[in-house]
């Protein structure tokens, strides 16, 4: 038989243990950006392209992020978007 006060709190547990694991869950998903691009969608490669490269990038955040691409950048990568650092 279930009781169901106790099937009512243990779903509330759940709901709020879930609610306050998601800003850690955030935190844990890397350096990923607001409005930041996917890699695929600007065609990122981990390797330079006609000699330019991430870490020549002025979109490049030191030692593996990147302004406008979402996820850990190699300073020796290169994508679409590249655009000489000033
Ligand atoms: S080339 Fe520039 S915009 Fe593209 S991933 Fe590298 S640092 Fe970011």
């Amino acid at each position: 038989m279930t009781d169901l006060k106790t099937t009512t709190l243990s779903r509330r547990t759940m709901l709020l243990a879930a609610a306050s694991a998601a800003p850690l869950l955030a935190i844990s998903a890397g350096p990923a950006r607001a409005g930041a691009l996917p890699p695929t969608a600007v065609a990122y490669q981990p390797t330079p392209k006609d000699g330019k490269q991430c870490d020549g990038c002025n979109q490049f955040v030191a030692p593996n992020a990147c302004k406008a691409v979402s996820g850990d950048i190699a300073p020796t990568g290169w994508c679409k978007l590249w655009v000489k650092k000033a």
